[in-house]
């Protein structure tokens, strides 16, 4: 079995994209801005089975039409995807954003009044000083922090994508409307006077993502997402090898500067322990949650339950889930295309920050745990793109309102 190397997967798209698939129940579908790894994988899957003459689409296996399964027979040596079909498996995919931006997180705020004045500022720091001052000193009066512009106007929540090096908002990939006709499915005829909308990604966006595999994929052009047999979704594809990825030690270093000054600010002595921001960069799968109630839990002990359903306990032994800016959605039920039903579970939605609270330590283990927590994301299924996260990210430094 081959050592897996990181690569860096460029797709333009080359026809419409329709990432997401269209709801029974709405006449109305807009792709997805963004390419989760779950499309990635099975677009290779669907690539490498395309080229494989073993393989027939009638043999279904466990209702998975494009099942990746290494045959080792003859026509598999000198096959090119060889060694991606013998270890498909083990092959993790990132999400791909468009031009490789990443989603801005829960923190950041812009002028509600779009002044000019101000971009987006990142309010993290000044939210932790003010939680901290609540907690190190209870029996004061401290009123949360008010988020003003500088022309005076209220700041809101902003979404949506930055580019990583400009610390910019970018705007995600431009959708094109296509109009049809509905087609009723009992009598198989266009049902009188029914249009639906799609709002697939126009053609020429560009998605960057990387990808962990034994070699660059053996293949120039994939097609993702829906509809790809009436000729969407095609994309060229560009492999590069990943850089080594920037010492996540000096990262962790200016974010503890940073919260020092916003702590002073705050009129709270040094912390004594380190802090650790770990911002989402696609969803979360939750792991399994106790049965019961989280009503009655205090926040404490729901932030410990988070943090163990995370994976979080294995990855930083010791830590503490100490603020939590998250938001939540529950996927799952009932299935429209088939009837079937899908285990509900929870997300933690992009964009999330979670603050661990260590005793300091050794500084180069834990930029080592960090890096691993990078590489390997949190939460559940994580090779399949889910729980990326970026620890300390300087956006929350840089950006920091004042
Ligand atoms: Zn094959
Ligand atoms: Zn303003």
């Amino acid at each position: 079995m081959g050592e897996l190397k990181r690569f860096v997967l460029r797709l333009t798209a080359r026809s419409p994209l329709l990432i997401g698939d269209r709801r029974a129940d709405t006449q109305y579908t807009e792709s997805l801005d963004h390419i989760p790894g779950s499309r990635l994988r099975a677009a290779f899957a669907r690539a490498i089975l395309s080229d494989c003459p073993l393989f027939d689409p009638a043999e279904a296996r466990d209702g998975r039409r494009w099942w990746v399964v290494y045959q080792g027979r003859p026509e598999c040596e000198g096959c090119p995807w060889a060694t991606w079909c013998r270890q498909f498996e083990e092959i993790r995919f990132t999400q791909a954003t468009p031009g490789g931006a990443r989603i801005l997180p829960l923190t950041a705020m812009g002028c509600k009044v779009d002044c000019g004045r101000s971009g987006v500022m990142d309010t993290l720091l000044r939210r932790l000083a003010w939680q901290q001052r609540l907690r190190e000193r209870p029996d004061e009066d401290w009123q949360p922090p008010r988020f003003n512009c500088v022309c005076g106007g209220r700041l809101e929540n902003r979404g949506g994508w930055y580019d990583p090096r400009a610390a910019r908002p970018v705007s995600g990939p431009r959708r094109q409307a296509f109009t049809r006709l509905m087609i009723d499915p009992i009598r198989g005829a266009a049902a009188q006077g029914q249009l639906y909308t799609l709002l697939p990604i126009a053609p020429g966006a560009e998605f960057t993502a990387q990808v962990e595999a034994p070699a660059p994929p053996p293949c120039a052009e994939l097609r993702v997402g829906a509809r790809t047999t009436t000729g969407w979704g095609r994309c060229a594809v560009v492999v590069t090898e990943a850089d080594e990825s920037e010492d996540v030690g000096e990262r962790i270093g200016r974010f503890q500067a940073a919260l020092e000054a916003a702590r002073q600010a705050a009129g709270l002595g040094p912390a004594r322990d380190v802090y650790l921001a770990l911002t989402l960069l696609s969803p979360a799968l939750v792991g399994p949650l106790p049965d019961g109630s989280p009503a009655q839990l205090g926040a404490a002990e729901s932030r410990a339950i988070l943090a163990a359903a995370l994976g979080l306990d294995r990855l930083f032994p010791g830590a503490e889930l100490a603020h939590a800016f998250t938001g939540y959605e529950v996927k799952g039920g009932w299935r429209l295309s088939d009837g079937g039903w899908a285990e509900s579970r929870h997300y933690l939605v992009a964009g999330s920050v979670l603050v661990l609270r260590l005793r300091p330590g050794d500084a180069g283990e834990l930029a080592e745990r960090c890096a691993r927590a990078e590489r390997l994301g949190i939460g559940e299924r994580t090779e399949d793109g889910f729980g990326q996260v970026e620890v300390c990210a300087s956006y929350h430094v840089s950006e920091a309102v004042r």
